[in-house]
């Protein structure tokens, strides 16, 4: 008696979950992953009542699923809930109740850190790094939040890509479906935000997904909110595609960040400042852009700013890395910098100071000072140097000079324009910009 009644229960189960108007077996395997990636459904393996039970959570999670977007609580799998299941989404489960994650967890501090341990191919390093300043900047805007990006050791926010199984119990799908996690705050892997890599990843356009968007709303989460289920905020699950240039926080996600860590001190008094603890990373474009300083090194040129430099390879190929990450020991806002390709040396100038490195190693004995390269103590700075190969001699500059001798041409920087000189015929030839030779 008991096994007909069960299986008639479980009939009746069944047909519910196939009744909608896209009743395909698919479909409800697709919606099954949905809400066991989503809305905490777990696998039944207690044989005897499993189908039956599976059947009832099935169904709950659905309604659960349903009551969190504001769609009719059905249960069943109808349109409406199948084409928000096919939307590109975080992978943050939507079970919390509030918009912040279940006890509440947050920073103990206002100072955080944050590091970037790899890039996607889809974008520059540039185009990464700035993305992601600007999404954790969102946040700082509207609370006593200070973001301090570090190059090495352990940030609170450990930022990376990967695909599949990246390390941690959440493995990405591939292409679509969920285009990156993050965890909320904690100590180890609390706080990190992970990008899925099978995503196409852009720095504004709509085609792909605007890095700076999934990384705010991922950064939402690290420093404690969960989803929201108004739409429009920028906390709902979903992507929607905005422009980035005019992007504002809405009204929604302010209230549930400043619950956690209040509004921003002295907001209305104070205009906001950029954090002078945070790096900006240079950019190119900028048409103010002032270069440090420009150097040959093994073929390659360098061209310094800040704590930034871009490296651009004969084949005309330009990255851009911190100064730290190829020479640890090495000051940023560097005054000058040369190569000697004969003794294979690099210089730097800071001040009164001098530091060599062969390769990415500091010569022993350096920090030297500028007196030990026979100038009179009166001497400051220098701002540029450059070493000419065919003389074997070292000019320092007061203007930022470059000296590049593939046809042989001196490279006066002064201010935002380049003039170009040639170095044999000693003649003027044309009036660049700082960024001639820089991907802009
Ligand atoms: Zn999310
Ligand atoms: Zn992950």
């Amino acid at each position: 008696m008991r096994i007909p009644s069960q299986l008639c229960f479980l009939a009746s189960l069944v047909l519910v979950i196939h009744a909608g108007p896209i009743s395909q077996p698919s479909d409800k395997d697709e919606a099954t992953h949905y809400l066991k990636s989503f809305y905490n459904l777990t696998d039944v393996t207690d044989e005897t009542t499993a189908v039956r039970r599976e059947a009832i959570q099935l169904t709950e999670k659905m309604k659960e699923m349903q009551k969190f977007f504001g769609f009719k609580v059905t249960g069943k799998l109808d349109k409406e809930t199948m084409e928000m299941m096919k939307k590109p989404r975080c992978g943050v489960p939507d079970v919390a109740a509030y918009s912040t994650f279940e006890g509440k967890p947050k920073w103990q501090t206002n100072k955080l850190t944050y590091r970037i341990l790899n890039y996607t191919p889809d974008m520059s390093v540039a185009e990464v790094d700035t993305s992601m300043e600007k999404a954790l900047q969102v946040w700082a805007k509207v609370t006593p939040l200070k973001f301090t990006r570090i190059y090495s050791g352990t940030a609170d926010i450990m930022i990376s890509f990967g695909t599949r199984y990246h390390g941690d119990a959440y493995p990405f799908d591939g292409p679509q479906g969920t285009l990156a996690h993050a965890f909320a705050p904690s100590l180890a892997i609390g706080g990190d935000a992970h990008f899925d890599d099978d995503e196409f990843f852009t720095f504004r356009s709509s085609k792909g997904f605007v890095l700076f968007l999934v990384a705010a709303h991922e950064f939402g989460h690290s420093l404690g909110l969960s989803h929201s289920n108004v739409r429009g905020a920028l906390m709902f699950p979903t992507y929607s595609f905005t422009d980035p240039n005019h992007f504002s926080l809405p009204s929604d996600d302010i209230r549930g960040i400043q619950s956690l860590y209040g509004k921003r001190p002295n907001r209305d008094r104070t205009p906001i400042q950029p954090d002078p603890e945070v790096p900006t990373t240079p950019n190119a474009c900028d048409p103010n852009l002032i270069l440090d300083a420009v150097t040959t090194l093994r073929g390659e040129t360098m061209f310094f700013k800040d704590s930034f430099f871009w490296r651009r390879s004969p084949s005309r190929s330009v990255t851009q890395l911190p100064i730290k990450r190829f020479w640890l020991n090495a000051p940023n806002n560097i005054d000058a910098a040369y190569e000697d390709p004969v003794q294979d040396k690099l210089f730097f100038f800071k001040g009164r100071q001098v530091w060599a490195f062969n390769g990415i190693n500091l010569v022993p004995g350096y920090p030297k000072t500028l007196s030990s390269f026979g100038l009179p103590s009166s001497v400051r700075k220098v701002s540029a140097a450059v070493h000419v190969k065919s003389s074997g001699k070292t000019l320092l500059f007061i203007d930022k000079v470059y000296y590049r001798c593939v046809k042989c041409y001196i490279y006066l920087y002064s201010g935002t324009n380049v003039y170009e000189f040639g170095l044999y015929s000693k003649k003027y030839l044309r009036e660049l910009k700082n960024n001639f030779f820089l991907p802009c």
